[in-house]
Order: C-alpha cells, then structure tokens, then sequence
C-alpha cells in the first residue's frame, strides 16, 4: 500500500551547458507506516526531492503518485488540494505560533479545516500524548525545550491526518540525545497513524534507526549502502 510513489521522475535546472540533472528515472515508493530516511550530501538533490514529493515542485517527466492519486495531470490548484489534504511537513525549525499554547498549535491548522475548538483540541492532545508531550500542552513553546518544540510541531504536521509526512533535518537544531528522542517520537507516530514519512537527515546514527535509508546516486533514488 504506497501512499507515496515516484516513477521515472525526471528534474533538472537550467539548459543547455550549465544543465543541471538532478533527477533521472528516479522510482521511489514509501509504503503506509513506514519510515524512509534519505541521507545524501549537500547538492545531490534532497530538497528537490522533498519537493516533488510535497506536490510544491512538478517533475519534467515521470509520475508522482499520492495516495494512488496521480499528479501528472492536475493545474496547480489541484496540486495545492491534494498537498493540502494528504501532506504534513516538518521543517528543521519549529515554527511555532509563540504567543499560543502547544495545545493551540496543534489546534489551528484543523480550525482552519473547519473543525471546532473541541474536536480540534480532542486530537491536538491526542497527538501530543503520542509524542510524548501531552503534560505540557498548556505551555508556550518559549517554555518548551528544544526537543519538546520539536515534537509540538511534529504534532501539527499531523494534525489533519495527512497520509504523507516528510521532514528536512527535523533534528538538525538538536543535541545527539534530544534528536535520539524526537526520532524515536516520530517513529512512534507514524507507526500509530500509519502515515508514509521520507525524512532528509544527516544523521547517519538517526537513519539507521529508519526502517530504510535511501540515497541519490546518478539521479536515482537507491538504497543507501556503506
Ligand atoms: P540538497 O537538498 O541535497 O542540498 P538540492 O535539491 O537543493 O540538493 O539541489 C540539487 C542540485 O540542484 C544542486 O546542484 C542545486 O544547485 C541545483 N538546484 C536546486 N534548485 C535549483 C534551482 N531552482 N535552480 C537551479 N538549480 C537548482
Ligand atoms: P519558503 O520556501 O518560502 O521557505 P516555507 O516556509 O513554506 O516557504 O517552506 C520552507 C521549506 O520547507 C520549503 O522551501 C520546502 O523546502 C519545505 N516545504 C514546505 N512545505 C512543503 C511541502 N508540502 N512539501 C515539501 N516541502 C515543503
């Protein structure tokens, strides 16, 4: 059951000589609750990937599939809709609302869904229980450590039920031990709402703990091997 699928996705910048390939038939397919961690150096393609991925860049060739919904033939607005519904993004920096709670946080994004404050703080806690943050849903996130910041906004990506969740370093601002536990966190939680996560990390240490590590070598996405 891939809720993410990449076939023969092309990407590159530019034209001619200062043509860069980025991606070349590239296939990548993430099934429901698994974790995919994608570790590659600075300028091999991550972002695009990621990208293409969240429906925020189109490929020149190839199909991205979300849910079984092909995006090759949708207009932008489509795109939007579908990233809107199915997508939840965790960025390396939290983010976070500061003058509202952890529990407002995870709340806003479904009120803008059109959920009321109650259903809306029903799940908000809901999910910070699951990050293992449900004690400190009242807190700012200026009263929050740098792991508990983290995990908040963890939360708030998955606040809408999205069946995709992608992360770009989500613990690149945290020391060995923190990352260790949002890692873990972040397992946990897509193993509970058996989402499919594709997170960039350069933590090797982190992305072994995935269930996979994947690479880009020659355009291609490919397991990582050491
Ligand atoms: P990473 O995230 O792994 O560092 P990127 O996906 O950001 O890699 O970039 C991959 C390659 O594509 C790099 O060589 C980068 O310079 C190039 N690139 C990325 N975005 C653009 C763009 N909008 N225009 C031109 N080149 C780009
Ligand atoms: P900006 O691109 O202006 O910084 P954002 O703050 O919305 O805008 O996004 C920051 C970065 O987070 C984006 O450049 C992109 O790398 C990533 N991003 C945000 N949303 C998504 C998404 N739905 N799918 C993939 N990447 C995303």
């Amino acid at each position: 059951n891939s809720f993410l699928r990449l076939s023969g996705v092309h990407r590159h910048y530019g034209e001619g000589a200062t043509q860069v390939r980025v991606l070349d038939e590239a296939d990548l397919a993430v099934e429901s609750g698994e974790l995919v961690a994608l570790v590659a150096p600075s300028g091999a393609g991550k972002s695009t990937l990621l990208h293409l991925c969240g429906l925020l860049e189109s490929p020149q060739a190839g199909e991205v599939e979300i849910v079984g919904n092909k995006t090759s033939q949708l207009n932008d607005r489509g795109r939007t809709q579908l990233r809107r519904n199915t997508v939840g993004y965790v960025y390396q920096f939290h983010h976070l609302l500061p003058e509202f709670s952890a529990l407002e946080n995870v709340s806003m994004p479904q009120m803008i869904a059109g959920k009321t404050p109650a259903e809306a703080a029903v799940r908000a806690q809901e999910l910070l229980d699951i990050l293992g943050v449900g004690p400190r849903a009242a807190h700012r996130p200026a009263e929050l450590s740098g792991g508990e910041q983290q995990r908040v906004a963890i939360a708030r990506a998955a606040a809408n039920h999205p069946r995709v969740i992608l992360a770009d370093e989500p613990t690149g601002n945290l020391d060995p031990a923190t990352s260790d536990i949002v890692f873990e966190a972040l397992k946990n939680l897509i193993r509970t709402e058996g989402a499919a996560a594709l997170i960039a990390t350069h933590n090797y240490d982190l992305a072994r703990r995935a269930d996979r590590i994947v690479t880009i070598k020659n355009g291609k996405v490919v397991a990582h091997t050491l």
